[in-house]
């Protein structure tokens, strides 16, 4: 490719809405263009490296049994309403009608086109496992569609759907797509950790995310110091804490003005954090509900939403504290409150002579002691783990970090082959649902996380096996057509021998050329000026370590393969 007939506008400034490096820098490398919020359009440099990308993941897939198909992106709303799912999908589905006023949905993710797929043609054991996946666009309309190609709402997808007879199966199926999982992204060039992680909306149990390690993450993960646990923080698991014994004193009433907070509560009343309940009411589908955990401990809003089996919970407001639940914010308890539904952490329950809010302004209970003064609805571990919070594994402390989710794998069991009837014959010529799991990834996510984890104040610096080209050829005076014969003799020669190499052939100042292949971010930039001409010898840099070499003409091929390699 000459770079005078390449379309990659690249510019020098980035939107103001670009919030992080990847999305500045693939604008500013012409990569990609806004077409509406969480919509774009990938230039050629772009796609060239979502194909890499791709056949990365076509090649492990296949590899690992799996055959490729494509199903549709616009689906009948029949099939989700008969999984139950086309009523709880929420505002995240594009819907759309055809000219007979029918429903269609622009898929979000396919369990329910698949299952209905199969079930009716895949009669028997022998066909089994089936392992059928497809890459293609995905249609999420997300709440905050933003970090450019990170939260999309359309957006590439690889998705693989497992159809096996019994759980040792999907357990053989699950373990080849974890293991394909680790070889992909680290083939991609990715610093990653398979995490455990909560299974969600789409149900079941048992998964892993696929996390590339960036500070832009919008996941928490944590890690075992010790151990290999990593788990999403929002599945670790946390064991009860027990408080110190003490001598258990009566419930008094006391009057703490304008203490709003934990904080404001603790320094007047000169307590640790450890010795307050914190109160929070949240609304959900299924009406109020009050969730307590220690004044230092935060909610996990996933493990209480999974505890509740509700899909929506937000904080409750002021306006409705007071009218539904007879509380005053700021001043929430669990004591004597009705209508509501409480659900406590273990480490509450076990706690002597807390605080806590009394429902009334400006007051709190002292002296509250959870197993005499009141009974939850639910007691679960509805705890947030934090940084120093002991290993659900081995004890020892876990660190934090930030991840971006580029993949997931999920053991889905038969919820999908239960709700749909999606049965095969086993031996005994009996029907049996398909035990089935579900593994994406994220494509366009997986580029993005690329460059966040690999760029530099210049511009991105692309791993070889994902790079648009491996190769740029600069002549350094373009005009000067010795220099730019010899430049299109090298260039040739590179792609002959499978380098994937660019001329820049532009009448361009050399300056330009050389900012333009540094935020383009090719693996190597080959320089063709003075120095060639006079003794002979091609200037070959390396993007990433910044080395610098220079090879004879007689053999830089070799050279070039070398360090590509
Ligand atoms: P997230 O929690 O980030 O919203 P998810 O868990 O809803 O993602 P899955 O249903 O597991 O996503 O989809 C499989 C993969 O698709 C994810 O691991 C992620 O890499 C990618 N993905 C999901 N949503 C988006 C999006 N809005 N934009 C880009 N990629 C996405
Ligand atoms: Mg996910």
């Amino acid at each position: 490719m000459r770079a005078s007939q390449l379309y990659a506008p690249t510019l020098r400034e980035s939107p103001a809405e670009a919030e992080i490096i990847s999305h500045k820098l693939m604008f500013r490398a012409g990569m990609i263009r806004k077409a509406a919020g969480g919509v774009y359009t990938y230039l050629p440099l772009a796609l060239r490296v979502l194909k890499k990308i791709e056949n990365i993941i076509r090649q492990e897939m296949d590899a690992a049994g799996g055959q490729e198909l494509l199903m549709p992106i616009m689906q009948p709303a029949e099939l989700w309403k008969e999984s139950g799912r086309w009523d709880v999908y929420g505002d995240e589905m594009f819907r759309l009608k055809d000219r007979h006023e029918r429903d269609f949905c622009l898929g979000p993710t396919h369990e329910e086109m698949i299952t209905t797929l199969i079930r009716s043609e895949v009669r028997s054991y022998r066909q089994l496992p089936l392992l059928l996946y497809q890459i293609q666009n995905k249609y999420r309309d997300e709440r905050r569609p933003r970090f450019g190609l990170m939260r999309g709402r359309e957006f590439i997808m690889k998705d693989l759907y497992s159809f096996d007879r019994d759980e040792a199966g999907l357990q053989e199926s699950y373990q080849k797509m974890y293991d394909a999982y680790n070889r992909i992204f680290s083939r991609c060039g990715l610093k990653f950790r398979p995490v455990e992680a909560d299974s969600g909306q789409i149900g079941g149990s048992g998964s892993h995310e696929f996390m590339a390690l960036a500070d832009s993450g919008e996941a928490a993960v944590v890690f075992c110091s010790k151990c290999d646990y990593a788990a999403n923080v929002e599945k670790a698991e946390l064991a009860p804490i027990m408080a110190p014994q003490e001598e258990l004193l009566p419930l008094e009433s006391i009057h703490t003005p304008g203490t709003k907070t934990i904080e404001e509560v603790c320094q007047f009343l000169h307590v640790p954090q450890e010795k307050t309940i914190k109160s929070l009411v949240y609304q959900t589908e299924k009406g109020l509900v009050m969730a307590l955990v220690r004044g230092d401990h935060a909610v996990n809003e996933v493990k209480v939403q999974n505890a509740l089996r509700c899909l929506e919970l937000q904080l409750a407001d002021e306006r409705m504290i007071e009218e539904k639940i007879q509380s005053v914010a700021g001043f929430i308890g669990p004591i004597g409150i009705q209508s509501v539904k409480v659900i406590a952490d273990p480490s509450v329950m076990n706690m002597v002579n807390a605080i806590c809010g009394a429902n009334e302004q400006d007051k709190h209970y002292k002296n509250v002691n959870p197993k005499r003064d009141f009974t939850p609805d639910v007691m679960k571990d509805i705890r947030l783990i934090a940084e120093g919070d002991p290993c659900p594994h081995c004890g020892a402390s876990v660190q934090t970090a930030r991840g971006i989710e580029v993949g997931q794998v999920f053991k889905l069991y038969t919820k999908y082959s239960e709700s749909l009837g999606a049965t095969y014959l086993d031996e005994n010529g009996k029907d049996k649902p398909f035990v089935m799991g579900c593994y994406g990834i994220g494509v366009s996510r997986t580029l993005a996380s690329a460059i966040e984890q690999q760029h530099d104040e210049n511009g991105i610096i692309w791993p070889v096996a994902i790079a648009p080209y491996h190769a740029v050829v600069i002549p350094v005076n373009a005009k000067d057509s010795a220099q730019l014969e010899l430049a299109t003799i090298v260039y040739h020669t590179l792609n002959q021998a499978g380098i994937e190499t660019v001329l820049d052939d532009r009448k361009e100042r050399p300056g330009v050329k050389f900012k333009d292949a540094d935020l383009i971010g090719y693996p190597l930039k080959i320089t063709i000026g003075p120095k060639t001409m006079s003794e002979g010898q091609i200037e070959v840099k390396v993007r990433k370590t910044g080395e610098q070499f220079f090879f004879p003409m007689a053999d830089y091929v070799a050279e070039v393969q070398q360090l590509l390699r």
